[in-house]
């Protein structure tokens, strides 16, 4: 488990107290790249040297300055006093200092007699990112309204679409899935919509945003992806650098639970807690499925199932590809198969009915099942795709012409918009990391292919050659994977049909 670092963020209100400022992060930034959130970032060792008055605490001084510092970086909004004498053109030039590392932000500051209120930004809470993430933060939450004559803008390329929106519209978009959104920025700006009456108080919202992160902090274990897909990361024996497996809940009033996969008492729990809670409201389990045969995929339907039972009086089947329940015979029960053509037709807490549609999805294993919301046009791509690093294909369950036709099949889904894998986070631009896929796979049959022109004949030779900088612990898989595409070449002479 990685320890949080540092971070600041800040609520930006608009002059009128009815909208809060967003933007889409840069979908190429490692952490939660392509969601959207409020300005902000890690805390630096120069912001303790800020002018920060009116403010007794030295750490909160440290991050109030964080997040005026992230925010001037961010958007081009700079709240601080004495700054109305700047003139416009000043701006970009003060900004420059700051963004190219010239002058740190304390003596960006002081050399023009500026400094930061400390009563300007107003407490709203503390979020720190769950145990699953790879890069963890601890985040101090801030809110403040715009000062007068600034419009925020993209200032630099971390950030795209800065906007101030009504909380009720973030709310619906991130509802219908047209935006992804991190858990403390939903549960703020969902806050911001209860509160607002109309207008947002920035003194009244930070109570409120406080005792909401003091009741929740470090006890939400799932992501909302959108108001269907419920995404909750569970501790699996999977491949390195993935140390969790993503366990979707779809559907709320009616839905199904796909690889509620760990095996550990204390991650099961998460889970049944969650289950729980959506049968106490009505919920109905209409299945518990196997997305694919791998260990990290299954393994916790057995005591999902007997939870069920037990507690809730229910029978709900376990359900696989028939590849993967003739592979996992003596390992898993599965009650029932499922595959292509199959819909589950599910439904949202508001009772709102929809499809899920289970897409027979073969190469990374034979029996391998992707799920698709046609409507909101989101993919759970299970192992196929996934947010960060490639994907073993191993033969002989792997394959790599079925997997390149699964690839490409998934990136020409109609209305097509948003995937999640089996680890990692959501991605907003689907289309994209579906090509990037294809492109890395054909980049790799490029190379094995000048390989054996040079005259290289084992799959290990070629590995050795083309995976540079590879973890030496890893060749093994690597030497797996040129396996695959060897075979492609061979049984599709891809060699020539392929050429470019
Ligand atoms: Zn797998």
């Amino acid at each position: 488990m990685t320890t949080p670092l540092d971070a600041a963020s800040l609520i930006l209100i608009s002059r009128d107290d009815r909208k809060v400022l967003w933007a889409q992060r840069n979908p190429a930034i490692r952490f939660l790249g392509g969601y959207h959130s409020f300005s902000g970032g890690k805390l630096e060792p120069d912001d303790g040297n800020c002018d920060v008055r009116n403010e007794s605490d030295p750490e909160m001084r440290r991050l109030k300055a964080c997040a005026v510092r992230e925010t001037f970086e961010e958007i081009g909004v700079l709240l601080v006093r004495n700054g109305e004498k700047l003139t416009k053109g000043q701006f970009p030039l003060l900004h420059d200092d700051l963004v190219s590392g010239r002058e740190p932000f304390s003596k960006i500051l002081e050399h023009w007699g500026l400094w930061i209120e400390g009563r300007d930004l107003k407490y709203a809470g503390c979020w720190t990112t769950p145990e699953f993430s790879p890069v963890r933060f601890r985040t101090r939450f801030f809110i403040s309204r715009v000062p007068e004559k600034q419009e925020p803008y993209a200032a630099i390329g971390e950030l795209r679409d800065v906007e101030f929106v009504e909380p009720l519209e973030a709310t619906r978009r991130w509802s219908r899935s047209e935006v992804l959104v991190a858990p403390p920025v939903l549960f703020s700006v969902r806050a911001l919509n209860e509160f607002a009456n109309p207008s947002i108080s920035v003194a009244e919202s930070s109570e409120k945003l406080r005792d909401l992160s003091a009741r929740m902090d470090g006890r939400v274990h799932h992501i909302e992806l959108n108001s269907r897909i419920c995404c909750m990361p569970l501790r699996t024996k999977t491949l390195p650098p993935a140390t969790h497996t993503n366990c979707f809940i779809v559907g709320s009033k009616r839905f199904v639970v796909i690889d509620p996969a760990s095996r550990e008492a204390y991650e099961q729990e998460k889970l049944l807690g969650l289950i729980d809670e959506l049968v106490g409201k009505g919920g109905i389990c209409k299945a518990i499925i196997v997305s694919h045969l791998h260990r990290d995929h299954f393994g916790g339907e057995a005591a999902l199932k007997a939870h069920l039972a037990s507690r809730h009086g229910v029978e709900v089947p376990v359900v696989g590809h028939t590849h993967t329940s003739d592979a996992l015979k003596g390992n898993a029960e599965f009650d029932g198969t499922i595959g292509e053509g199959d819909t589950y037709n599910l439904e949202d807490s508001h009772n709102e009915a929809f499809d899920l549609q289970v897409l027979h999805t073969p190469g990374h294993a034979r029996g391998h099942l992707s799920f698709y919301d046609p409507e909101f046009g989101f993919l759970l791509t299970m192992d196929n795709v996934l947010s960060h690093g490639s994907v073993l294909i191993d033969p002989p369950e792997g394959n790599m012409d079925d997997y390149l036709a699964s690839l490409r099949r998934m990136r020409d889904l109609e209305g097509l918009r948003t995937l999640c894998g089996s680890h990692g986070t959501a991605v907003s631009d689907a289309k994209t990391k579906v090509d990037e896929y294809i492109e890395h796979r054909l980049e790799r049959e490029r190379q094995i292919k000048e390989a054996l022109k040079r005259g290289l004949i084992t799959a290990r030779e070629i590995a050795e050659e083309i995976y540079t900088d590879l973890d030496p612990e890893l060749l093994p898989l690597a030497v797996r994977s040129v396996t695959a595409h060897l075979e492609r070449l061979e049984t599709t002479d891809s060699g020539r049909v392929v050429a470019n």
